[in-house]
C-alpha cells in the first residue's frame, strides 16, 4: 500500500497539526515566481508521462482531493497541474450543493460513483470532506440528510471521520492512491481576490455574495478544517497544507508532490512474457509477408 514519506507540508498523523502555525506565503528560500512557472512547465510534462505509464501498468488509480476557502484558487491549480494530462487519463468532478437524489443516499454515495478507475487520474474539487467542514460549520443543513439517529450523538462527528478514515483506506488496499490537498490561503489574501472580482469586469462572474457572507465563519472553518485534516491525514491517505497566498509556488508545490508520488510507485511498462515475445516474431513475419 501506497504509504506518504516525508514533506515539509505533509500534515502529521500525530493530532499536531496547528492550523494557526501553517504558512499562507511561500518561505523566504521559496523559488520566485519565473521559476516556479519554468519548473512547473518540466513537471506537469513528467505527470503526463507518469500517468501514461500508471494506464499501462493498470494497478494503481491516483485520487486528488482538493479542499480550500473560497478563492484560494482550487480550479486554477487543477487547471495547471493536469494540461498536460490525456484528456481520457483524468477526470475532475465538481460537487456543489447536495441534489434530492444524492441527499437520499450516505454521504460518501456521490463521490464514489466518480472514483477514478485503475490507470486514471480522478480530481475531486470539493469532496465528501464538505460534509465535516461547511456541514459542520452549518449544522442546520443536517436537517434536509433526514438521518435516523439524529444529529444531537455526541460522536456524530467522529462518526464521520471514522468512516472517512475507513473508506480511505479500503481504497488504498485496494490500489488507488489518495493525496489531499488543502489550499491554505490567509483571510486577506481573500478580501484582496475579493475585490479584484468587484474591480476587475472579467472577473465579475466569479464573484459572490455568498462567499462573502462565509466569511463572516472564518474561524468556525479553521476550526473544523484544522480538526478535520488532524482526524484524516494518514501515511495512506496523507493531508498537504499548501501556503496559498502565491499561485506560483502553490501550484509548483501541488504538481511536484503528485509528480514525486506517482514516481515512488516505481511504475513500469508491463513486460510480455516469453512465449508472447516469440508470437510477436510470428505476427511480425506475417504482417511483412502480407504486403
Ligand atoms: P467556484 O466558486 O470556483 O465555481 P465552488 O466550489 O466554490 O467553485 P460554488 O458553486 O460556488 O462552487 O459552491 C459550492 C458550494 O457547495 C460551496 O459553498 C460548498 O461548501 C457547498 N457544498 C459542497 N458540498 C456540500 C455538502 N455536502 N453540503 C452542503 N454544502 C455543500
Ligand atoms: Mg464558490
Amino acid at each position: 500500500m501506497f504509504k506518504a514519506s516525508f514533506h515539509p507540508f505533509l500534515i502529521p498523523d500525530d493530532n499536531s497539526f496547528k492550523l494557526n502555525k501553517a504558512a499562507t506565503e511561500p518561505g523566504k528560500k521559496a523559488p520566485d515566481d519565473e521559476e516556479c512557472e519554468r519548473r512547473l512547465a518540466a513537471c506537469v510534462e513528467e505527470i503526463a508521462d507518469l500517468q501514461h505509464i500508471l494506464y499501462a501498468h493498470d494497478r494503481y488509480a491516483l485520487l486528488l482531493v482538493f479542499q480550500a476557502m473560497d478563492a484560494a484558487g482550487k480550479d486554477g491549480t487543477i487547471r495547471a497541474v493536469l494540461s498536460g494530462v490525456n484528456p481520457a487519463g483524468c477526470h475532475v468532478t465538481s460537487f456543489k450543493v447536495p441534489s434530492a437524489e444524492e441527499l437520499d443516499h450516505d454521504f460518501l454515495w456521490r463521490t464514489t460513483r466518480h472514483l477514478p478507475e485503475r490507470g486514471r487520474i480522478g480530481v475531486f474539487n470539493r469532496s465528501y470532506y464538505e460534509e465535516v467542514l461547511v456541514v459542520r460549520v452549518h449544522p442546520e443543513f443536517l436537517g434536509a440528510q433526514r438521518l435516523p439517529n439524529g444529529v444531537n450523538n455526541r460522536n456524530f462527528w467522529q462518526w464521520r471521520y471514522e468512516s472517512i478514515r475507513e473508506h480511505e483506506q479500503h481504497l488504498a488496499r485496494n490500489g488507488t492512491v489518495i493525496l489531499k490537498f488543502f489550499l491554505n490561503v490567509s483571510k486577506d489574501e481573500q478580501r484582496k481576490r475579493f475585490l479584484s472580482r468587484l474591480e476587475e469586469p472579467e472577473k465579475h462572474w466569479k464573484f459572490s455574495e455568498k462567499d462573502v457572507a462565509e466569511r463572516e465563519h472564518w474561524d468556525q472553518y479553521m476550526a473544523a478544517y484544522e480538526e478535520a485534516l488532524n482526524e484524516t491525514s494518514r501515511p495512506w491517505a496523507p493531508w498537504y497544507a499548501i501556503p496559498a497566498d502565491n499561485k506560483d509556488f502553490m501550484r509548483l508545490t501541488v504538481a511536484e508532490i503528485i509528480r514525486d508520488t506517482l514516481k515512488a510507485l516505481n511504475l513500469s511498462y508491463p513486460r510480455p512474457d516469453p512465449q508472447a515475445l516469440s508470437r510477436f516474431n510470428e505476427m511480425r513475419a506475417m504482417l511483412e509477408k502480407d504486403k
